[in-house]
């Protein structure tokens, strides 16, 4: 193959080439007396991008799933009360694992391309004046929609009611594209995983925890754990070690991506993600099609779910994407499957790139007999780009390359 697949799933993201580099090189003793020295600011680093107050990061060698799992059965005993809401694939899973791990879920069943319903939860909490309830759980990104939720609004819930519930938050596709403020929201878990903001294989659960989850860990009636228990990774991790053996190259690779985002900076991250997220809007209002997501306020910035047209089969305009034009596109996942397909602008992509997957979308909706004009979405997102350009996306300073030459 002469050019290399474009990807345009929500994760695994594009791998920036500084990254794959970095975890390019040989196999390295994880127990020499060096190893600390690349590790201990490695979990310093890795706290700014959660923007945590106190607490710790875990990193599992496993996909966001085993995050999932440690955040639980770390803090949580079997038959503790809490309160979850599922509104798409993601946050359905979650609701999943957290019945077959043995606690009492209260769910909030949502319409897909809805978010997580804090009225509802503000008004469960507010009648558990006896704290039943231990933990509520919030998808911040629900990637099989495209919807984002108000972490900040299931903080407010839980201060007007004077709740003292852990917050766990799934933050795969989200953290270090989308705002995590895990100190300033009281949030006490949240998981993250490589191949998402991170722009990393997939490999690496990412755990983030608050001291107050810290504590509910030592507290008694947990439920037994081994692998992704917090007590075996403090012991080491205080060391720069690890429990077992870990991912020395993707470890590598976050240091390399950990420093790309400290140079764009945090907030640069999320502008940039808001506008990429914007011209793909516009292309999707051009071509008359409509988004999963039911309104603006659960607009997500790092994955649009686009329906087809009633009578249209979605893997058709996926299949035709991928076969023709060498684009991947997300597909709908179990309730939507066939009705959206995804495209994912998270991660290292830039306007040429978002681009490239209009111009591939619109030509695979056009083949499959989608009546859109050629050059609509994507002339529409060229027009948003081009008016709100301000500075290069490459951050290259063009006054001094002009005094150069
Ligand atoms: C990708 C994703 C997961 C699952 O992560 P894996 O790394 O595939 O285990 C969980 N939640 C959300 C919101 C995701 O996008």
């Amino acid at each position: 193959m002469l050019v290399q697949p474009h990807l345009f799933i929500p994760g695994p993201t594009t791998i920036p080439e500084p990254v794959r580099m970095a975890m390019n090189i040989p196999m390295e003793d994880m127990r020499s007396a060096e190893f600390p020295k690349f590790t201990l600011p490695l979990f310093e680093d890795i706290k700014k991008v959660f923007k945590m107050k106190d607490g710790r990061v875990f990193i599992f060698p496993s996909s966001g799933t085993g995050a999932w799992e440690s955040a639980i059965e770390n803090t949580l005993a079997v038959g503790d009360k809490v309160l979850m809401s599922r509104f798409g694939q993601f946050s359905h899973l979650w609701v999943d694992m957290a019945e077959r791990m043995g606690l009492d879920v209260v769910v909030c069943d949502e319409e897909w391309g809805t978010g997580v319903p804090l009225e509802k939860y503000a008004d469960i909490l507010a009648r558990d004046t006896g704290h039943e309830i231990k933990a509520v759980f919030a998808t911040h990104n629900e990637t099989a929609t495209g919807v984002t939720s108000d972490i900040a609004g299931v903080r407010k819930a839980l201060d007007a009611a004077n709740h003292p519930a852990l917050l766990m938050v799934d933050g795969v596709s989200a953290v270090g594209s989308i705002d995590m403020q895990m100190g300033a929201w009281g949030v006490d878990c949240c998981v993250s995983g490589s191949q998402k903001g991170f722009m990393l294989p997939t490999g690496l659960g990412i755990l983030a925890v608050s001291q107050k989850a810290l504590e509910a860990n030592k507290q008694n009636g947990r439920m037994n754990r081994c692998f992704f228990s917090f007590e075996d990774m403090i012991k080491t991790n205080d060391l720069g070690y690890f429990p077992y053996t870990p991912a020395t190259q993707l470890l590598r690779g976050l240091r390399a991506s950990l420093d790309m985002i400290a140079e764009e900076g945090l907030e640069n991250i999320f502008a940039r993600h808001t506008r990429l997220a914007n011209g793909v809007r516009k292309a999707v209002d051009a071509w008359g099609l409509q988004l999963c997501a039911k309104e603006p306020k659960w607009h997500s910035d790092t994955v649009s779910a686009i329906y087809v047209p009633e009578g249209f089969d979605a893997n058709e305009v996926l299949k035709t994407a991928y076969y023709r034009y060498n684009v991947s596109l997300g597909t709908g996942l179990a309730r939507v499957a066939g009705k959206v397909f995804r495209i994912g602008h998270l991660g290292a992509l830039d306007e040429v790139m978002v681009g490239g997957a209009l111009f591939g979308v619109e030509m695979a909706l056009k083949d499959c007999g989608i009546g859109i004009k050629l050059g609509s979405g994507t002339g529409a997102a060229a027009q948003y780009f081009s008016e709100t350009a301000t500075k290069s996306a490459s951050s290259r300073d063009e006054s001094s390359s002009l005094k150069a030459a």
